[in-house]
């Protein structure tokens, strides 16, 4: 079987890409193992406001102009729905923190996104006494609804395969690349925190920022935007409201633990009053960079081995603009943005 390429990996990183052969006509085939989950489990959120210090997130204007279209099409295309828009109240701490809201608010940047007014609280299922900052023209994308579609429609076309790739399988011939019985032009790797067993890539600095979330049920907090506060509370509909997320720099696993738990548990119980029953607890690995800046690029030695990584906290927004960074880089010699491509890691 002959392929333009073959990806590894179906998270936020393979799709994106995915996506971006589908509408460039190239042919390909994807492995898919199962070993890692940070795509399924995430929150989703797009947001481009750093809530902790009111600052940008990088780049987050741009990505946001490719990502909004990006899952649109692919709504239409799938005849779904997994984009959905809500706002953020923030939960303020102190008169200072007020301060720097508004103070913000006046820079060009966050026009379209923070409101320049303090929010009371007027849920007596929150403890906010400060009050709240609303974040607009934010949102989610279900990244399980559209996961599930695309493979789906992936099935149907036989591009997907539910199977480990090997490494130890590839060969190497001219400018092509032999796996099993399959010749293809490129491999693209997209294997989230899996790159880590890659012999390719496993050098890059990526590092493991173990995430954990829970689902509540409570009937009495009534919230019909995301709280923000030193976690966050998500509704879900019904009642039920995601909250999240740990971050834990030295577990590998992706276990959900009984510290995790606490964790979320006693953040919890300072933000709200409400009584909550757990109904679901998820981990994950996000794969973050040592400098917060995706991975991209061609292996120095084997031109046909290329990598779509280090999505680290945002692979929502990143995720499209990256696909299509690399897609232009191997398709048309377009050169990549020196922040993201991984030559800025290689020894010279
Ligand atoms: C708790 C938590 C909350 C998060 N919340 C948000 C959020 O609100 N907003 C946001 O934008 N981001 C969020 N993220 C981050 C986001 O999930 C990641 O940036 C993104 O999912 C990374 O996507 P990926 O495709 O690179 O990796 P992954 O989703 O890990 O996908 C990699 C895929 O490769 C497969 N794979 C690996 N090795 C092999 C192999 N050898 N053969 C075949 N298949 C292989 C794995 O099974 C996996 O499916 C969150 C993450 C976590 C853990």
């Amino acid at each position: 079987m002959n392929v333009d390429y073959i990806i590894v990996g179906f998270g936020l990183a393979g799709l994106a890409f995915t996506e971006q052969l589908e509408r460039n006509n190239k042919s390909y085939l994807i492995f898919e193992d199962n070993s890692q989950n940070s795509s399924l489990v995430a929150g989703g959120m797009y947001n481009p406001v750093i809530l902790k210090r009111f600052t940008p997130v990088w780049d987050a204007l741009d990505q946001l102009k490719i990502a909004i279209p990006f899952y649109k099409a692919l709504e239409e295309k799938l005849a779904a729905k997994f984009d959905h828009a809500f706002d953020i109240h923030k939960v303020f701490t102190s008169i200072e923190e007020q301060n720097n809201w508004f103070a913000a608010c006046d820079k060009p940047f966050f026009a379209d996104y923070m409101i320049p007014e303090i929010i009371q609280n007027a849920n007596d299922s929150i403890n906010a006494p400060f009050g709240f900052g609303k974040v607009t023209n934010t949102g989610k994308i279900e990244t399980q609804v559209l996961l599930k579609r695309y493979k789906e429609y992936l099935i149907d076309k036989n591009q997907l395969l539910y199977e480990k790739f090997e490494y130890s399988l590839i060969e190497f011939a001219d400018q092509l690349v032999n796996y099993k019985d399959i010749i293809a032009k490129y491999v693209v790797f997209c294997e989230g925190f899996g790159v880590k067993k890659n012999p390719f890539f496993k050098e890059l600095p990526l590092q493991e920022a173990k995430g954990e979330l829970i689902t509540i049920h409570a009937p009495e907090l009534q919230l019909d935007y995301v709280l923000k506060a030193s976690l966050f509370i998500m509704p879900l509909g019904n009642d039920y409201y995601k909250v999240g997320a740990t971050f834990n720099w030295t577990d590998k696993t992706l276990v959900p633990t009984e510290e995790g738990e606490n964790e979320l548990l006693e953040k919890l119980k300072k933000v709200i009053t409400a009584d909550f029953k757990i109904v679901d607890h998820v981990a994950g690995i996000r794969p973050t960079v040592k400098d917060r800046r995706p991975l991209i690029g061609k292996h120095h030695q084997y031109n046909q081995l290329a990598i779509l990584n280090g999505l680290g906290t945002r692979g929502v927004m990143l995720a499209p603009k990256m696909a299509g960074k690399l897609f232009d880089f191997l398709e048309n010699e377009t050169s990549l943005p020196r922040e993201v491509d991984i030559r800025r890691f290689i020894k010279q």
